[in-house]
């Protein structure tokens, strides 16, 4: 059967870093219900072929009017993101979904491990406020690395959460230098935590895959079943 695709009205557009912007988006036929963690398909009037279908992750959860918040980075050269980054409110895009098992394992037994880089951050945010709405009170370990201190996404958020919830502990890394600095340094402050740690986490991994694929092979290392690693790729 045919996936069901239907328009969205855009309600806003903020910036929230000089490269990274959110839209705001109204479904306008059904509203889609989804876990945190999972993504919907734009399909964009651009490209050689259009549609051109790109998956954006909701950042926030489920509203009871319907609203999906998308937030995404400027790619130099990319069709998808260059021409959301021309999108203004009251324009219409047509998306499908939701997609996707980048959602929380239950039950949530053990100390959750998330650890995303740049716009990986998304699907993690959503989820994290999904949990803190339901009163989560066990561990969550989040490692959140980015390129540059203003790429920090959500950064003020996660410190309040950081503050006001004993059991939420927040990790802000800058690699500027790119995809490798960003996995050794992230090794760097996770093998410590891992090798020590007197019981296995539940690890989340999201971000491109030359930032995931090396930390997951970490994590199979240390005698993790790839199953007990939940992973979500952008490329
Ligand atoms: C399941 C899923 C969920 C996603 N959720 C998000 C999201 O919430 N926010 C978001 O910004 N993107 C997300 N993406 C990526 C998004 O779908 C696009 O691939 C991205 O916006 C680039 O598209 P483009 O057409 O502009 O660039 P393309 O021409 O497709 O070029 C992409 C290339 O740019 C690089 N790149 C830099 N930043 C990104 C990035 N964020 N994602 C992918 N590639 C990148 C990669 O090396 C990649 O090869 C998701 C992808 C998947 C598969």
């Amino acid at each position: 059967m045919a996936e069901f695709t239907q328009p969205a009205g855009v309600l806003s557009v903020t910036d929230l870093t000089p490269n990274v912007r959110q839209l705001v988006v109204l479904p306008k036929e059904r509203h889609v219900l989804f876990h945190p963690g999972q993504w919907v398909s734009l399909k964009l009037p651009v490209g050689p072929k259009p549609p051109l279908n790109r998956a954006y992750s909701m950042a926030a959860p489920v509203t009871a009017s319907g609203e999906l918040t998308l937030v995404f980075d400027r790619v130099v050269g990319g069709l998808g993101s260059g021409y959301l980054f021309q999108v203004k409110a009251g324009d219409e895009i047509q998306l499908s979904g939701p997609y996707g098992n980048f959602t929380l394992p239950a039950p949530l037994d053990r100390e959750l491990l998330c650890i995303a880089r740049f716009t990986g951050m998304v699907p993690i945010r959503c989820i994290l406020k999904e949990l803190y709405a339901q009163r989560q009170t066990g561990s969550v370990l989040l490692i959140a690395v980015a390129p540059g201190e203003d790429d920090l996404l959500f950064h003020q958020e996660l410190l309040t959460l950081a503050v006001t919830h004993p059991g939420f502990r927040y990790l802000p890394l800058v690699a500027a230098a790119g995809e490798q600095q960003a996995v050794d340094l992230t090794l760097s402050m996770l093998r410590p935590l891992v090798d020590n740690a007197p019981h296995k986490m539940i690890p989340m991994l999201c971000g491109t895959k030359g930032f995931v694929r090396p930390l997951r092979g970490y994590f199979v290392e240390a005698g993790y079943d790839r199953k007990e690693i939940k992973t979500e790729t952008y490329d």
